[in-house]
């Protein structure tokens, strides 16, 4: 159990959970100046994300046993293909922020954060048998990070927010790559952390650069849906911005697998690999 994510919550976490308060945190703020354009960095290559319909998924709600958000439970024989090892999926989940504001993305690009953001979560299972045993291992996970802007409907997001609501469902699967960007090659990527208690470090972190979108209706429904319920208050409160805040990136590298626009060729040169 940890506090939140509020004034009580987050700044707190260190004390029960030392990681929280160490090194390789997340999220960061995906900053122009601190990117390093990694032309090795290849496509994302996904297998067998489009589920069958006829295959059933868990949908835990999870406002109420203490825990913040939606997650659904995902085939063991979905994967990500294109890393040094193979990543099977484990679950996928989401942060957003309120009905208010809609600007609950972790990772954050120049400073701006997104409405929500979607975690597609992936342990090594090419050296570990299961998430447990992953979970706290410096190259036990993988994450795929999606930004999320409000827009154009979502159908794919559609398959999870109709049983959105304050209990374990189950629910039939579908093509889960549709919630991914049609691009896959565009991305960043660095070395992090959980972004929930306890932070362990063992995260390869993949944020999509282009986000999807979900409809305003879309959005409020996943940010009024869910409801946590404090111990002390026997009032059930709306579970919303449930994102960490940025972390220090310090010596971090942040890669890019592509090159920026919008600068000059001074800023351009600067972020090119040195010669030999
Ligand atoms: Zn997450």
């Amino acid at each position: 159990r940890f506090e939140g994510w509020g004034p009580q919550g987050q700044d707190h976490w260190p004390e029960r959970y030392p990681y929280c308060g160490g090194a390789l945190q997340s999220p960061i703020d995906l900053e122009s100046d601190l990117l390093r354009f990694d032309p090795t960095l290849r496509p994302i290559e996904v297998q067998n994300y489009n589920l069958s319909p006829n295959e059933q998924l868990t949908l835990g709600n999870n406002g109420h046993s203490g825990e913040y958000t939606s997650t659904l439970s995902l085939s063991p024989m979905m994967s990500i293909s294109s890393l040094h090892n193979r990543y099977t999926a484990a679950q996928l989940h989401f942060h957003w922020g309120s009905s208010s504001r809609p600007a609950g993305s972790e990772h954050t690009v120049n400073s701006k954060q997104y409405a929500a953001e979607l975690h597609v979560v992936h342990y090594n299972s090419d050296k570990y048998p299961n998430i447990s045993t992953a979970v706290d291992k410096s190259d036990g996970l993988a994450v795929l990070g999606v930004l999320v802007e409000v827009g154009m409907f979502n159908p794919a997001f559609e398959h999870i927010l109709k049983f959105v609501n304050d209990q374990k469902v189950k629910v039939p699967a579908f093509n889960i790559r549709a919630l991914l960007p049609t691009r896959l090659d565009e991305y960043y990527r660095y070395d992090g952390s959980l972004t929930t208690p306890p932070c362990y470090p063992s995260v390869l972190w993949t944020v999509f650069r282009n986000p999807i979108t979900v409809s305003r209706k879309q959005f409020l429904t996943l940010a009024t849906a869910l409801y946590s319920t404090n111990a002390q208050d026997s009032a059930s409160m709306s579970l919303n911005n449930n994102y960490r805040k940025t972390q220090p990136v310090d010596n971090r590298l942040v890669l890019a697998s592509f090159k920026e626009r919008k600068y000059g060729l001074q800023t351009w040169l600067a972020l090119l690999p040195e010669h030999g």
